[in-house]
């Protein structure tokens, strides 16, 4: 028999952490034959990733405009994903997450009548504003696809008040634990990938790091100019080093170049590679985020991580107490870091090892029902 043609089709950073196990353990699946598109709706980022990783993607769609509208990116990936799924002829898709990247590689293979498998299925955070066009994006793809790859009980659960079909539901936990145990053993087996980090780590030796990233849409504006006016506040105490590696969106650069100033104990620094980033969360005493992927990342790595949202679609991190939503107030931000940083049974309360996103073993399960369906 021929084989089944598996096309995975991603552009961002974080799609690419969260897929790069899928596509080994498909790889190693026999009678499957993976095919990669990037959209490469983030160039560089997705770049880093894909260099860490080892793949090479079959097509590369480059999508990526400076400044590109949601409207203009979304009619581009359109008429772009048609045309591979017309070329590719696959029997399956699979996309992840919440991406402008998932939800129209979803539809452009719904209108060939191409099966779909979403990874990282059923998180909701119930706003559509929040975050904002993520929401939307992974609620479009749901009832498109036909195996939601669901990391836990409680995106299982969102799924099923959805209506979606409980057999059609595989909870197989988030394949970024595969990524950073995956990672964790590559830098363990040659810490030269994360070696760059050296130097920072002896500048901010005696200091307790706090590792900030922010990029979320919605954040964009005075949510923005919030947070890097209390990450300025933080800084102001000696015991306390920032580490920030700054995405490289103009909306957040151009703030935290006018807001933040430059001080010793502030490294503004470009975006790390994977293996440099988890160092660098190693390295953290805890982390201040508005990312989805560092919040389950963090609490794995017994890191108290402080999310500046409003909302979550990862309880599971809140509910275990390892992370706590803050907002994206200037003044909520620093007494709940200060907090942390002064109160020893508030943080170890708080710092508390726990993995409540999978074990590691998401991409052989996400492996075996594709197989399995054909
Ligand atoms: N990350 C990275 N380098 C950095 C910052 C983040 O490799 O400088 C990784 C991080 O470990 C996580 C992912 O990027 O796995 C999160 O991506 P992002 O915050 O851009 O997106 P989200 O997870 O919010 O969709």
């Amino acid at each position: 028999m021929t084989d089944r043609r598996i096309l995975i089709v991603f552009g961002t950073r974080p799609e690419a952490i969260k897929l790069f196990p899928v596509v080994a353990a498909l790889r190693a699946t026999p009678g499957l034959t993976v095919r990669t598109c990037v959209t490469a709706q983030h160039r560089g980022l997705l770049d880093q990733v894909l260099a860490i990783a080892g793949l090479v993607p079959d097509i590369d769609l480059d999508l990526m405009e400076p400044g590109q509208s949601l409207d203009r990116l979304t009619a581009r990936l359109l008429t772009g994903l048609g045309d591979v799924m017309d070329a590719e002829q696959p029997d399956r898709v699979i996309v992840q997450g919440d991406t402008a990247t998932a939800m129209v590689g979803a539809l452009t293979a719904y209108y060939r009548k191409i099966p779909v498998g979403h990874v990282e299925a059923g998180l909701r955070s119930g706003d559509i504003y929040h975050p904002w066009p993520e929401e939307v994006n992974r609620r479009i793809v749901a009832p498109i696809a036909d195996l939601h790859f669901a990391p836990t009980e409680t995106s299982a659960a969102a799924l099923r008040a959805e209506n979606i079909a409980p057999g059609s539901i595989h909870v197989t936990g988030n394949t970024v634990i595969d990524a950073l145990l995956w990672t964790q053993a590559r830098i363990a087996a040659d810490p030269s990938l994360a070696a760059a980090l050296d130097p920072l780590a002896a500048r901010f030796a005696g200091k307790r790091i706090v590792l900030v990233t922010t990029h979320r849409r919605e954040n964009f504006g005075d949510g923005m100019a919030n947070i890097a006016r209390a990450i300025a506040r933080i800084a102001q105490r000696d015991d306390v080093a920032i580490v920030f590696p700054v995405h490289p969106n103009p909306n957040v650069v151009a703030v935290m170049d006018d807001l933040l100033g430059d001080r010793d104990n502030i490294a503004r620094i470009d975006p790390l590679d994977y293996p440099q980033f988890i160092r660098a969360l190693d390295m953290a005493h805890l982390v201040l985020t508005d990312s989805g992927g560092v919040q389950e990342e963090a609490p794995a790595l017994g890191k108290p991580v402080l999310v500046m949202r409003e909302t979550t679609e990862r309880p599971e991190g809140v509910a275990a107490g390892t992370a706590k939503l803050v907002g994206t107030g200037e003044d909520r931000i620093v007494s709940e870091i200060f907090n942390l940083l002064d109160d020893k049974d508030a943080y170890s309360a708080m710092a508390r090892a726990h993995n409540p996103f999978g074990d590691g073993q998401a991409a052989a399960r996400i492996a075996g029902v594709v197989a399995d369906a054909f």
